[in-house]
C-alpha cells in the first residue's frame, strides 16, 4: 500500500476525537448516536478539507509549485482552509468565487481576507473556466501555481478520506464500539469516495451514508459516476486493486430543500437541537442539512434503537456568521 508513502505535508493533529451525544440519543430515542469532530481539525476553524489538503499540498511542494489556485463558492469551507493552508506551507494562494463581493465581509470570506489571499470574483457559469485563466495569468507572472480541484476531490484530496476511515477503524476498535452506519454530508466527492473505499479496506461492514447537499442521483448531472470515478482514481494511487461500482455508494438525495448555500427549517432545527442539547455548532450550508436529513431519518424510523450511528462533523461553522439574520430569526 501506498499510502504511507504519498508525498503529506502536515497541517493538523489526528486523531480527531469521537464523542458519544447522550442528551441527544435521549431527546431522539433512537439509534446511540457518536459524533466525530473533524471540525475540529486544528487549522484555520477546522473542516474536512484539511484532510485532503495535507496530500494536495504535499503534491503542491513535491512539483515545487508556489501559489495555490483553487475556486468556491463565496461562502466556501474549502477556500478559506486553502487559504490558512498557503500559509502554513509558504505558498501563495488565489481564490476564484462565485458570486458578488458583499460591502462587509463575514464568515469564510472575511477569513480568506485574513489568510490574505487574492480573490478573484466571477459568475457562477463562468468559474471553471476563471480558474484556469486566473493559472494562465499567473504562470504570465512567472509563478508556478497548483490548480485545486472545487473542494479538492480529486484522487489525491480522497487519499486524505481512506486515511480518515483507516484512522477511525482504529479508534472504533479501542472504544469497543461497532457503528451500524455513518452519516456526513456530501458534495463535492471527494469525502464519500475516501471513506466507500477505506469502509471496503477495513472491513467496515456498516452503511456509509451520504447526505448530498447539492447532488442528484440521476439523469445528466447524476453524482454516482462521479463517485465511482473518484474512487476509482484513488485506489489506483494507492496501489489498491478494490474497485467500486455506483451501486457501492449509499447516497440520500432527499434534502436538497430550496438548493445549495439557502438553508431553511431542517437546517436552522438543527443547529438549535446540536448548540442547546450538546453544546456542538453546524455549519447552515453542509452540516446542518446532513444532521437535520440524519435527525429525519431517525424520526422516520430508519434507524433502530439498538443500533449505533456515527455522524461525521465535516465543519463549516464559520458558515454561522454569514447567515447571522436568519439564525437571529429561526434559532
Ligand atoms: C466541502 C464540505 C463537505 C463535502 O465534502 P465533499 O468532499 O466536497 O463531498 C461537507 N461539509 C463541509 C463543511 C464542507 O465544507
Amino acid at each position: 500500500m501506498k499510502l504511507d508513502t504519498l508525498p503529506r505535508f502536515h497541517l493538523a493533529e489526528f486523531p480527531t476525537p469521537i464523542q458519544y451525544l447522550d442528551a441527544l440519543t435521549k431527546a431522539y430515542k433512537g439509534p446511540g448516536i457518536y459524533i466525530k469532530r473533524d471540525d475540529l481539525t486544528s487549522l484555520g476553524m477546522g473542516g474536512n478539507k484539511t484532510r485532503k489538503l495535507e496530500f494536495l499540498i504535499g503534491e503542491a511542494l513535491a512539483q515545487n509549485k508556489d501559489t495555490l489556485v483553487t475556486a468556491g463558492g463565496i461562502q466556501s469551507n474549502h477556500c478559506r482552509l486553502t487559504a490558512a493552508a498557503a500559509r502554513k506551507a509558504g505558498l501563495g494562494c488565489h481564490l476564484v468565487l462565485n458570486g458578488t463581493e458583499p460591502e462587509i465581509p463575514n464568515g469564510n470570506l472575511l477569513l480568506d481576507k485574513i489568510f490574505g489571499a487574492t480573490i478573484h470574483y466571477c459568475e457562477r457559469k463562468d468559474r471553471d473556466e476563471r480558474l484556469f485563466q486566473v493559472a494562465d495569468e499567473l504562470v504570465e507572472a512567472g509563478k508556478t501555481p497548483y490548480v485545486i480541484p472545487v473542494g479538492g476531490s480529486n484522487s489525491i484530496g480522497s487519499v486524505g478520506y481512506v486515511n480518515a476511515m483507516l484512522e477511525l477503524d482504529n479508534q472504533i476498535k479501542e472504544m469497543g464500539i461497532t457503528p451500524d452506519a455513518i452519516v456526513f454530508a456530501t458534495s463535492s466527492g471527494g469525502t464519500q469516495s475516501g471513506l466507500t473505499l477505506g469502509a471496503k479496506m477495513t472491513g467496515f461492514k456498516g452503511e456509509v451514508l451520504g447526505i448530498s447537499i447539492d447532488q442528484v442521483k440521476t439523469g445528466p448531472d447524476a453524482f454516482p459516476p462521479v463517485l465511482t470515478q473518484i474512487t476509482t482514481a484513488t485506489a489506483e494511487r494507492i496501489g489498491s486493486d478494490i474497485r467500486m461500482t455506483e451501486s457501492d455508494f449509499s447516497l440520500n438525495c432527499d434534502y436538497l430543500g430550496a438548493g445549495y448555500a439557502m438553508p431553511g427549517d431542517p437546517e436552522f432545527n438543527a443547529i438549535r437541537d446540536l448548540s442547546l442539547y450538546e453544546g456542538i455548532l453546524l455549519g447552515p450550508v453542509y452540516t446542518a442539512r446532513a444532521m437535520g436529513g440524519f435527525l429525519d431519518l431517525i424520526q422516520k424510523d430508519y434507524f433502530t434503537k439498538d443500533q449505533t450511528v456515527l455522524f461525521w462533523h465535516t465543519g463549516g461553522t464559520p458558515e454561522l456568521f454569514a447567515w447571522a439574520d436568519q439564525c437571529r430569526e429561526k434559532i
